[in-house]
């Protein structure tokens, strides 16, 4: 475990990094091994000068870490935020190494962030700064190398721009080099929804593994953007009830379930999801402890702590968001027996259909909604029984069988691939 400090269960890096330990103690993994393991490969710090609206010039700090290229390109999407740190983007880069591995796709695992303020920002300052972005990390990326995502605050539009600026300065387009896109330019059909489908997805299974009925099952959603409201219209159209919604403004709640549909289009209008009507306005932070079969944090890391764990009364964590419990958070909630399905498996529908779409871009050839959705489902599907038999096997929670099985498949292909030197 590393050190504990006041900050400890703020810090993603340290969440992470006890997982990590945890779980290649009990591979009992070669320690020159685990030390690869460990460490990000490169962790890439730039200076974004901007030219504002007003013809003033900011430096913005960005960085993209590619934790491992050991079973494929890295992969890992790109945060834009006032509070990115380094820690922050070392923990989602490894986080998503680990979650390649667990769907099984031939990617390592990779991340970037760029310290703003999205909302203060223009279009115009956000496309000059995106551009500069990529301009800097130009030679770090590609469909061989490293492929972006969008992630928090980050967009379909935004990867146009990475793929517009990465195409001009190699002379040719390469719609490969990120995933995310407008389907006009390459996108997948079935990207945008990916995330929250996969959610349902395991929620699905879990909920039948628990022998608890899909119809009716109380739903607490904390994020209303790309994952929460994409997991909220797949599961409140598949006979979920939505109770209660939250974003940075504040959260809603209604015991007899929100009109998704209606709130969706309500928070299009409105920019906001407060005042919606029949729906009363509670404490964001209470709406996490509900009660309710299903909560399903989407917003950001460090959420569920050792302050707020043991008051969940969920019976399943479906973590969509990455990072939403820390490390002192988990024997709390195995505890109380909470059924964790970790966000190394939860979320990873996002990225198997980024796959998806780095597939389709390199061969040229498109596949329809139904095909996108069906191998997502089979690969989602499989991917979280893997899970649970490794921790039936091994006599381990989900997250740590979730690592393990992480761990053990990045290490035998680092086995396979042998120590360059
Ligand atoms: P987003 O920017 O589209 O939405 C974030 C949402 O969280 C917003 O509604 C925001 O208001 C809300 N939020 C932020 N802080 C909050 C707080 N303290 N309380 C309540 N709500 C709060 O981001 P996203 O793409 O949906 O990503 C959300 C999470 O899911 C992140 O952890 C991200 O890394 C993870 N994730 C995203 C994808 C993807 O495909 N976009 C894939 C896998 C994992």
């Amino acid at each position: 475990m590393p050190a504990v400090s006041p900050d400890y269960e703020k810090n993603a890096w340290a969440s992470q990094s006890a997982r990590f330990e945890e779980a290649a103690a009990l591979l009992d993994l070669d320690e020159g091994l685990t030390k690869i393991l460990r460490t990000p490969t490169r962790e890439i710090t730039v200076a974004i000068p901007v030219q504002l609206d007003d013809g003033r010039l900011e430096v913005f700090t960005g960085y993209r870490v590619q934790h491992s290229i050991a079973r494929g390109p890295a992969k890992g999407g790109i945060r834009y935020a006032p509070d990115v740190t380094l820690d922050e983007v070392k923990a989602l880069a490894s986080w998503m190494t680990w979650k390649c591995a667990v769907v099984n796709i031939p990617f390592g695992g990779a991340k970037g962030g760029i310290i703003c303020d999205p909302m203060q920002l223009s279009p115009f300052e956000l496309e000059r700064m995106t551009r500069r972005y990529t301009a800097e990390i130009l030679e770090f990326i590609g469909p061989e190398r490293d492929v972006p995502a969008p992630d928090v605050n980050t967009d379909e539009q935004v990867m146009a721009w990475v793929m517009d600026t990465y195409s001009m300065h190699t002379r040719q387009t390469t719609t490969a080099v990120v995933t995310g896109k407008p389907i006009d330019l390459g996108g997948s059909r079935g990207r945008r929804e990916a995330t929250g489908r996969g959610c349902m997805i395991v929620c699905n299974e879990a909920l039948k593994k628990l022998g608890m009925a899909q119809a009716g099952a109380r739903v607490v959603i904390q994020g209303f953007g790309n994952v929460g409201s994409m997991a909220a219209q797949q599961m409140a159209a598949h006979g979920y009830k939505i109770i209660s919604v939250s974003t940075i403004d504040g959260a809603i709640y209604n015991s007899q379930g929100l009109d998704i549909p209606a709130l969706i289009a309500y928070r299009a209008k409105h920019k906001t999801i407060l005042g919606f009507p029949e729906a009363e306005q509670i404490d964001a932070q209470e709406a996490l402890l509900l009660d309710c079969d299903i909560l399903l944090p989407a917003a950001t890391e460090n959420q569920i702590t050792s302050h707020n764990a043991g008051k969940i009364k969920a019976k399943i964590l479906c973590e969509g968001a990455n990072g939403p419990t820390t490390a002192d958070a988990d024997p709390i909630l195995r505890e109380n027996g909470v059924f964790v399905i970790p966000d190394i498996m939860a979320n990873a529908g996002g990225v198997t259909v980024s796959y998806f779409e780095w597939v389709q871009d390199r061969q040229g050839y498109f596949w329809n909604a139904d095909l996108v959705n069906n191998r997502l489902q089979q690969i989602m599907t499989e991917s979280f029984h893997d899970v649970l038999h490794y921790a039936e096997k091994h006599k381990v929670h989900n997250r740590t069988a979730a690592y393990m099985l992480a761990i053990d498949r990045v290490a035998f292909a680092i086995k396979l691939r042998g120590i360059y030197a």
